[in-house]
């Protein structure tokens, strides 16, 4: 990437600030006698990530980039399928096929082309998740898997910024702030992830298509609050909502101090100097996998899919573990063997990886992008589902 020399950008920073608080786009919230050009300022200088833009990114996404966050930046390498429609406004039915960070750039720049939005096409991981953060100021949580929750939490909680968390299931919503000084982060209230196959996810329990959009609202609008300082943030505080019967309840979160994220002993590690390194690549490309296969080296390949999938298309001489039995199964797995954990588009693996190296599995990596990478990069005549 260029870099642009240090006045230029301030030229334009201060040229896009001008352009903001001028424009009759913004006149109904600059009319609030507690919000004012003084917010509306504050919003054009605000630098906001958006990690995963599904049925929680799209409305906070859409939302406050109509609202005039400054810098808006999304994180996702999923494409549009049309099981997504119901729920993803960001997406109409035309961009069915399409990388959702191109449709979703090009929606958002004809909300608002005063907003600059930056894509990061790319899986959100503990790898990576330092590097991603770095620029932006808060961030929001849109994903749908615990590794990823996980890796903002920690590298919000090393770098200090704050986050929105926001979880969707069926009828039911959760939204919270994290990260913030003083205050819990995810990890005070759920140390670990779950096993994998114990929380099933939307696509295996469904969810109504209402509910991230509510939710993902409630995660725009403490953004908004934090960006421009007015009002009281829902940190500390976890606030659930059930759309069966319309109603919320609000849970006090305690700080926990022996959190390893936030907790004192994390803290006074920081303050000495001893900078966490984010966690080592662990996982695999296809094509890295490919070569090691090719000179000989053979690390256990263990499918998490479904059976009907393991059928339908598989790496060669891989042993099927269905995520949902991993757990059970994990104490006839030998923790001393080098595995190689794969499933259709890296997601149930990454959970699967992380459980067994939580389990003390030494040698464990997760095959990036799944089977259908390797279809796409290695050998086409895997079948694609
Ligand atoms: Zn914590």
């Amino acid at each position: 990437m260029s870099r642009v020399p240090p006045a230029v950008e301030a030229a334009a920073a201060s040229r896009a600030a001008q352009l903001h608080a001028s424009d009759a786009r913004y006149a109904r919230q600059r009319t609030l006698r507690e919000f004012g050009p003084a917010s509306q300022a504050s919003l054009a200088a605000a630098r906001v990530l958006i990690v995963g833009t599904g049925g929680l990114g799209s409305p906070s996404a859409l939302y406050l980039t109509a609202a005039g966050v400054g810098t808006i930046g999304l994180v996702d390498e999923d494409v549009v399928d049309a099981s997504n429609l119901h729920r993803q406004l960001l997406y109409g039915t035309s961009d069915v096929g399409r990388p959702k960070l191109e449709a979703a750039a090009a929606r958002l720049r004809d909300v608002n082309p005063l907003v600059q939005v930056i894509t990061h096409e790319t899986r959100f991981r503990a790898v990576n998740a330092h590097a991603l953060v770095a620029d932006y100021d808060l961030v929001i949580d849109g994903t749908d898997n615990f590794p990823a929750r996980y890796a903002i939490n920690d590298a919000c909680v090393a770098r200090g910024i704050p986050f929105v968390y926001g979880s969707v299931s069926r009828f039911e919503g959760q939204v919270s702030v994290f990260g913030v000084k003083d205050k819990p982060c995810y990890r005070c209230l759920f140390p670990d992830a779950p096993p994998p196959g114990t929380v099933p996810t939307c696509a295996e329990e469904g969810v109504l298509g209402v509910l991230p959009g509510l939710i993902g609202l409630m995660q725009a609008t403490e953004a908004i609050k934090w960006c421009t300082g007015i009002g009281e943030l829902l940190a500390g505080r976890l606030l659930l909502y059930d759309a069966l019967v319309q109603r919320t309840r609000e849970v006090a979160l305690p700080r926990n101090a022996a959190c390893r994220s936030c907790g004192d002993a994390a803290q006074a590690a920081r303050a000495a100097g001893q900078v966490e390194e984010p966690v080592l690549s662990q996982d695999t490309t296809p094509t890295a996998l490919a070569a090691r296969l090719a000179a000989g080296d053979a690390p256990v390949l263990l499918d998490v899919r479904e059976p009907w999938e393991h059928a339908l298309a598989a790496l060669p001489a891989s042993v099927l573990v269905p995520l949902g039995t991993l757990q059970q199964r994990t104490p006839s797995l030998d923790p001393h063997a080098e595995y190689v954990v794969y499933c259709h588009h890296g997601g149930r693996s990454a959970m699967a990886a992380e459980w067994l190296r939580r389990q003390g599995f030494a040698r464990v990596a997760n095959l990036e992008g799944g089977i259908d990478a390797w279809s796409r990069e290695v050998d086409a005549s895997i079948a694609r589902y």
